[in-house]
């Protein structure tokens, strides 16, 4: 089956990488970049906070005590502007979570300017104007919320990312795969679940070391997550395993798809930083599913893990499709 090697195009490119190494925490840093956004978020909460007693406490009473006070509130020094670039972390956050995190933002300037402009008030009269302050009270209380979301939503996130490849690790799979079941039924139509697993990987690293494998590794999920339609599901499944889920396709579909993959890893050989090219080859078992009634994450793996035996068994760099069976 599997199609005779066509010429090599062009290898992966790793050498902008400065020193061509691999970060002990993965290739795109994400930790660091999403703990970064994190922590910032965390800062800006803290400060909200302490801003918002400090007023409180000095309007005891409806006066306020300290004017040094009001004016570090008025002069922002108490609530810092924010300094957090999403640029870095544009790839790895859904549409949704990106949304939200520049709203936070927004939200951020405003309740500044408002702190500002209640406190300016307050310093010009003397005197608290009730309902402004309990505008900011509610601006507080909604930006300590939505900070908290957006928080949870972040560490969900990256509990759920793998750190080397960037890919969705094993944790979100059996939900997203019972989601892709219900509308797979409600609609008829099934999707294609892949098993894709690296070949003779143990050589690659015994040959050209660790460091080398995870490159490879790398280069293959890039390729692999760039092959695939927007709304195609890709986790790193462990190890050098790969699984996609591939809703509403047919069975035409999927045997053309499943060679295109093969073909992405097989034809272009990985160029690492010292300019060695190494030329990496995949086996896919791949099933029809989810439209069964009683059918199950762990079934559907059996059924497509006995199918990514067949291709070892046969050889290699190739892909097999196995009729999946209550
Ligand atoms: P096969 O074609 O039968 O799959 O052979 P294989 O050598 O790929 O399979 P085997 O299960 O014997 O070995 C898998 C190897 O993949 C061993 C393991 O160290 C390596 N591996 C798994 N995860 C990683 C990783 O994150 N980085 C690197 N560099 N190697 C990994
Ligand atoms: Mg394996
Ligand atoms: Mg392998």
């Amino acid at each position: 089956m599997p199609s005779s090697m066509s010429a090599p195009g062009t290898p992966d490119d790793f050498t902008h990488r400065p020193d061509g190494a691999v970060p002990a925490d993965g290739v795109h840093g994400l930790k660091e970049r999403l703990e970064a956004t994190i922590q910032a978020l965390v800062e800006k909460d803290m400060e909200v906070i302490e801003a918002y007693t400090l007023l409180n406490l000095m309007l005891v009473g409806g006066r306020p005590r300290s004017q040094a006070l009001l004016g570090k509130l008025q002069s922002g020094e108490l609530i810092a502007p924010v300094d957090l670039d999403l640029e870095p972390i544009r790839d790895y956050l859904t549409d949704r979570q990106l949304r939200k995190l520049s709203r936070v933002l927004v939200r951020y300037r405003e309740l500044r300017e408002d702190f500002a402009s209640f406190v300016g008030k307050i310093v010009r009269t003397g005197k608290v104007a009730k309902g402004q302050h309990r505008r900011i009270s509610g601006e507080v209380m909604d930006f300590l919320e939505f900070t908290e979301e957006v928080k949870a939503e972040t560490w969900d996130l990256f509990a759920a990312t793998d750190t080397l490849t960037g890919l969705m690790n094993r944790s979100a799979q059996a939900r997203i795969f019972e989601e892709e079941c219900r509308k797979a039924r409600r609609r008829g139509n099934p999707f294609c679940l892949a098993l894709i697993d690296a070949d003779n990987f143990k050589a690659i690293n015994d040959n050209h070391g660790h460091d080398a494998g995870d490159m490879v590794l790398v280069a293959i999920a890039n390729r692999l997550d760039e092959s695939i339609r927007a709304f195609d599901h890709i986790f790193r499944h462990g190890g050098e395993e790969i699984l996609l889920l591939l809703p509403r396709v047919t069975r035409r579909d999927a045997d053309r798809m499943m060679e295109r993959l093969r073909k992405c890893i097989a034809d272009t050989p990985v160029r690492l930083p010292d300019g060695t090219e190494i030329t990496a080859t995949v086996s896919i078992g791949y099933s029809l599913l989810g439209d069964e009634p009683d059918i199950t994450i762990d079934t559907a793996l059996q059924t497509v893990d006995e199918a990514l035996y067949q291709s070892k068994e046969a050889g290699r760099n190739r892909c097999t499709f196995r009729r999946h069976r209550r």
